[in-house]
């Protein structure tokens, strides 16, 4: 777990589970010479990843942005996925009772999976945010999106979702807007901390790896989609100068976005004030 203090709120990057999916799924029509000197696959040309949630300390309580992968996943998917289960709240500050909204980019299992107990069984008190349209899709998923919504742990959420459409202020201070690209449903979180702007970019920005504006991920439904809404949200984050958490590197991971001297945009580190 690692701690980012803002002026009025805390940010907990917590752990909640190590995975490994398909390199070339994950960097799309980026050839592999160039994406396994950032990441080098395994023996099943698979890299390392992990997920990584915040738990956020506002004045008016616990926010939840996402829970992860999370435990209890049988062997076969284990073996699959190279899953290496963690509580993320183990050593969290406070426990699942003590949250009192819960935020989710999308709802594919590695961002959700932590939510529900094996036999669907809700582990939380607090209503989770999510896109109307996710929320739809996820209960009519189609050949090309199956694999990513497990219905057991999907159906623990019937009765305790909050639908949004588009943008929203969901607490105060913190904000969704729909991005699309990765699923029509899928958005983006927004914490405002009087001058300073933190995001969760879920898989807009998958890992510091995938910034160049070309990197994204061929499990992404609407490339194109994807593409252009991060142009809009690249020039955002940089005038802003947000510091982005990224939901999958395999080390937890927050930074700064910039455009290097050959137009590339990258992420430069900005490490924890504490752990
Ligand atoms: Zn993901």
């Amino acid at each position: 777990m690692r701690i980012f203090r803002g002026r009025r709120i805390t940010i907990y990057q917590l752990d909640s589970g190590k995975f490994a999916l398909d390199g070339g799924a994950m960097f799309g029509v980026v050839p592999k010479v160039l994406w396994s000197r950032l990441i080098p696959a395994d023996e099943q040309n698979r890299i390392p990843m992990a997920t990584h949630p915040l738990l956020v300390k506002t004045e008016r309580g616990w926010v939840l942005i996402e829970s992860g992968l999370g435990t209890g996943w049988d062997e076969k998917f284990k073996r699959i996925y190279d899953v290496h289960e963690e509580d993320p709240f183990a050593d969290a500050p406070v426990g699942r009772d003590e949250v009192s909204l819960i935020v989710q980019t999308h709802l594919h299992f590695d961002h959700m999976g932590e939510l529900a107990t094996p036999d669907g069984r809700f582990r939380y008190r607090a209503p989770v945010v999510v896109q109307a349209m996710e929320w739809a899709d996820a209960h009519f998923p189609h050949e090309r999106s199956r694999a990513s919504y497990v219905r057991e742990r999907l159906r623990a959420l019937e009765g305790n979702v909050r639908l949004i459409s588009g943008s929203g202020e969901v607490w105060p201070g913190i904000y969704v807007h729909r991005t699309g690209g990765h699923t029509r449903g899928h958005q983006i979180v927004l914490i405002r901390d009087t001058d300073r702007l933190f995001v969760f970019t879920g898989d807009l920005l998958p890992t510091r790896h995938h910034s160049p504006l070309p990197y994204v991920m061929g499990y992404d439904l609407y490339p194109e989609e994807m593409l252009f809404s991060r142009k809009y949200w690249y020039d955002l984050f940089i005038r802003e100068e947000a510091i982005l958490f990224t939901p999958h590197d395999r080390e937890a991971f927050a930074g700064r976005m910039y455009v290097d001297e050959k137009g590339k945009h990258r992420l430069m580190e900005v490490p924890p004030d504490g752990d």
